[in-house]
């Protein structure tokens, strides 16, 4: 199976996590006994020095680590967890896996990126990018799959048919300098040790780990070359790390583990209880990518574009203010300048002319269209009358997640059609028998368990209406910044 960010067959790709034994080392390679005492140091608790480190990288991408010492190793460090300069290090590794993106010196202010910890409905990135673009930015951004209930970038973009995330560092400077921005996902130029760690960990239980986590984000943000990097760390019941107080070491731990590798990092705290925006799944968030676009679509989502471009402009020296930056993204979505920035990037990564701008220029109904749709479709009903308090982001993705929408084997194929739309907003006052979910299937019905874990997800009470909040908590800054 091919280890994600990859086009390459299974059989050619280095170090993939196939479950398919290991290949055995190259000629010259990492000897492979080395690696049963690297693990066992990390599963006694020990910390590894930089040498082992760098060989436990060095094995996994030259092919010698079997798969399941990559897993054995996972796993230590997901139990045993790493301190700062094992984590810093192991960034540093999974780095230089790759090639270092080297940019034109005039560009350095411009160079700005976004990266989420992980969410429902996230589809922040597929707005933000073209609208730093189109605010003057330039945005080479490595992105990732979906990881465990996680949807991923790369593949809801891969939904457009035609979109090839596979683009190569010369190819990635001319979107730069047509475009302003691209999104790409790892290759075996660009870091490859995560694009095989990523694979590894989205099947072995292993994602929810504060070190691969960080070192997973910040590698390949630090072959970038950036001026500024925001962070969006989720927490709530359907992200990585559920409570704040650890979703804000994760958020301390990028920023430190980032200025200690000379990259300005910070971090938003953002609420991940419901899903972001009304639509889950890969095809059916491009489409609301698009709303968003238009200068229209889920408050929430708007919201969170706005702040974190704000803060990025702000952050690499672009704006005055949080808040000046945020008017200008905000006036990017409005005057169709953003949109014109993501046409132009379908193009330039395989997208058919024609096609790219029948989707930026077309009608919600017409975009629908032009994108893989389920064939199936069913609707859930409010058992009962009241208002809104919150729909359970976690068991929504669980569903789809079953239902196709995500991977239970690296490299599975996903089904790009499934997925959910919400009809209702959180605080808004709903009627026994008013849908409030539409369901997107590719296959067989929803079952009776499927049916009723949906429906435990919307939580009723009897408040009066509200307007729901912002999903933005907190932003946390390198030390040297303060909130202007
Ligand atoms: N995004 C990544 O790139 N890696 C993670 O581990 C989580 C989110």
């Amino acid at each position: 199976m091919a280890a994600p960010g990859t086009r390459v067959p299974p059989s050619h790709v280095p170090g993939g996590f196939s479950g398919e034994g290991g290949r055995g080392p190259p000629d010259g390679a990492a000897r492979p006994k080395q690696l049963p005492e690297l693990i066992r140091k990390k599963r006694d608790g020990e910390r590894l020095s930089e040498e082992d480190i760098r060989a436990f990288v060095r094995a996994v991408v030259d092919g010698s680590a079997q798969d399941t010492q990559i897993g054995a190793m996972l796993m230590a460090i997901r139990l045993r967890g790493m301190d700062l300069e094992e984590t810093a290090t192991l960034t540093q590794a999974l780095a230089n896996s790759g090639q270092q993106l080297e940019w034109p010196e005039g560009w350095h202010q411009q160079l700005v990126d976004k990266h989420s910890t992980g969410g429902v409905g996230d589809k922040v990135s597929l707005v933000l990018a073209p609208a730093l673009a189109a605010c003057g930015c330039k945005v080479p951004m490595i992105s990732g799959r979906g990881l465990g209930h996680t949807g991923g970038t790369l593949d809801k973009l891969e939904s457009i048919p035609g979109f090839n995330v596979i683009q190569s560092p010369e190819q990635m400077q001319r979107l730069l300098e047509e475009v302003g921005c691209c999104i790409v996902g790892q290759s075996e130029e660009l870091v490859p040790a995560d694009g095989l760690l990523y694979a590894a960990r989205d099947v072995t239980a292993t994602v929810d780990s504060l070190p691969l986590i960080t070192a997973s984000i910040l590698s390949k943000k630090a072959v970038e070359g950036l001026s500024a990097l925001v962070v969006d760390v989720k927490y709530g019941g359907a992200a990585v790390f559920p409570d704040q107080e650890h979703a804000r070491e994760l958020a301390r731990t990028l920023v430190g583990v980032g200025a200690g590798l000379g990259m300005r990092v910070a971090a938003a705290l953002t609420s991940m209880d419901n899903p972001l925006g009304r639509s889950v799944g890969h095809a059916l968030e491009v489409e609301e990518a698009l709303l968003c676009l238009d200068g229209a679509g889920p408050r929430d989502l708007q919201d969170l574009v706005i702040r974190l471009g704000g803060a990025l402009l702000w952050l690499s020296g672009q704006a005055e203010a949080q808040a000046q930056g945020a008017e200008r993204v905000a006036a990017a979505l409005n005057n169709g300048s953003a949109r014109g920035r993501f046409e132009r990037m379908l193009q330039g990564q395989g997208v058919e002319p024609g096609l790219a701008r029948a989707l930026c220029s077309g009608t919600p109904t017409q975009r629908r269209q032009l994108l893989p749709r389920a064939p199936e479709q069913e609707e859930l009903r409010a058992p009962a009358d009241g208002t809104v308090e919150r729909i359970q982001a976690l068991p929504l993705a669980l569903v789809l997640h079953e239902l196709g929408a995500g991977r239970s084997r690296s490299g599975q194929t996903i089904r790009p059609g499934v997925g959910a739309e919400l009809l209702v907003d959180v605080g808004q006052k709903l009627r026994r028998g008013t849908p409030w979910l539409r369901v997107h299937l590719d296959g067989l019905p929803l079952s009776t368990q499927q049916r009723s874990a949906l429906q435990g997800a919307l939580l009723l009470s009897d408040r009066a209406p509200f307007a729901a909040p912002s999903p933005f908590t907190e932003l946390v800054l390198p030390r040297s910044f303060t909130q202007p």
